[in-house]
């Protein structure tokens, strides 16, 4: 049986992969509609009903339900996104479209974000219509647009307008469930947390004049240059929370790496990537990214756009954020600034639920001697929008140990994207156990 659902993930994953509905942030990129109508064929075979939701044309999501027979139990999700980010070919050592499979491995833009669990998600699902499943919980099927731009014509379209159909106590989504090898056994990352997104435009202020006049002038890409300067080297407090605390305990790192007092010595040493993550994970981040700014090259410049992406901590209010940018900033150069910000706060799940506890049978069938251990994604995903609906989301999926930690990492967004077809099989069996443990 394994071998022919893995098979069919395989061959999935594909077909998604060669529609390329790449998504680069415009309303009339993405044309998930190409995948959405892959996969509600798939999951119609044989009459099947599914359901589809298009609020802007060609950006189409998929919905499909086992009905539960206890309207007491709960409901699963299981969701995957459709859309892929843009790639850039020449860091490509394969057609990023071509979707080859070549020793065991599927080469592709969305083989491990997140066509990958896409695919096996449906794959799981069509085989549980086949066989007969009659849960007594409630199981959805929910492939998404639009999740790489924010969600606005995926997710969050749904949450917000039609949330009678996509309500759900229990969302598993991208991304985690890497092998971690550790002393104490295989060890698998689940995201039960998001990092909050407060981005920001910061517009400064000076005085146009002739700029072969320099001297004592004031100029906006001069004083912009000092706010990117200060921004760039401000260093906010590290902040511990037990999903942290536990994430280090699980993987045995070194305890200091929870304690706020030693950590920022210690992340300074780290390898770069650990290091990075380690940073991000405990503390507000802000990253100047965009400047706009200066008309001529004669003329002293009025005005610059700085954009700031800055990513807040759970529990930290849009007001404790803004009040960092300022203290990044300094009250001397405030009085020529203006800030304005988006305020998307930070998400999370409780893991003392039945979602957890049922994961954590499941995996330790699947992966022997395996245990979970809780993290935070430093990115968004669609996530948030259904924990803001009151349901525990996590982030969940089963890879093979071909997939280290450290590749994984590099193929989200970046080149040479792959998954082999042991992970698809992993997947696979992970969704079906969950479905049969949670729904009964
Ligand atoms: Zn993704």
């Amino acid at each position: 049986m394994a071998d022919d659902l893995t098979t069919e993930a395989t061959g999935l994953l594909q077909d998604l992969i060669r529609n390329a509905c790449v998504n680069d942030g415009t309303v009339t990129s993405g044309e998930e509609v190409r995948n959405a109508d892959l996969i509600a064929g798939y999951l119609g075979y044989g009459g099947f009903d599914v359901e589809t939701f298009e609020p802007q044309p060609k950006r189409r999501s998929v919905l499909a339900r086992i009905e539960g027979s206890d309207p007491t139990a709960p409901t699963l999700m299981l969701m995957g996104h459709t859309d892929v980010v843009p790639v850039n070919v020449d860091g490509w050592s394969r057609d990023p479209f071509a979707a080859e499979l070549d020793d065991g491995m599927i080469w592709g833009r969305g083989a491990v974000d997140m066509l990958n669990l896409t695919s096996t998600m449906a794959v799981a699902f069509r085989h549980l219509v086949q066989s007969g499943f009659k849960p007594k919980g409630t199981l959805l099927y929910l492939a998404v647009a639009d999740e790489e731009a924010l969600g606005t014509w995926g997710a969050k379209y749904l949450v917000e307008n039609e949330l009678d159909h996509v309500h759900a106590d229990y969302v598993v989504t991208e991304s985690g469930g890497y092998q971690v090898p550790t002393q104490a056994g295989t060890r698998l990352p689940i995201m039960v947390e998001e990092k909050g997104t407060f981005w920001s435009n910061i517009t400064v202020h000076g005085t146009p004049s002739h700029a072969s006049q320099a001297y004592r002038t004031d100029n906006a890409l001069v004083t912009a240059a000092e706010v990117v300067r200060r921004i760039a080297e401000y260093r906010p407090d590290a902040r511990i929370g037990d999903t942290w605390r536990r994430y280090v305990e699980g993987l045995g790192l070194p305890v200091e790496m929870a304690d706020p007092d030693r950590l920022d010595e210690l992340i300074a040493d780290l390898p770069l990537g650990l290091s990075r993550i380690a940073h991000s994970c405990t503390h507000t981040t802000m990253a100047p990214t965009v400047a706009h700014g200066g008309t001529k090259t004669n003329i002293i410049p009025d005005r610059v756009d700085l954009q700031v992406d800055v990513r807040t901590m759970p529990g930290q209010s849009g007001t404790a954020a803004r009040e960092l940018l300022i203290e990044a900033i300094g009250d001397d150069l405030m009085h020529k600034v203006e800030i304005t910000s988006n305020d998307d706060p930070a998400t999370a799940s409780p893991i003392d639920t039945p979602l957890w506890d049922s994961l954590t049978r499941v995996t330790g069938r699947l992966c022997e001697g395996s245990a979970l251990v809780p993290t935070i994604m430093t990115g968004g995903t669609d996530n948030r929008f259904f924990r803001r609906a009151g349901a525990v989301g996590y982030g969940f999926g089963l890879f093979s140990r071909r997939i280290r930690f450290e590749d994984y990492a590099k193929m989200f967004h970046g080149h040479d994207e792959r998954v082999d077809e042991e992970s698809l099989d992993l997947s696979t069996q992970l969704w079906l156990a969950l479905a049969e443990d949670l729904l009964g």
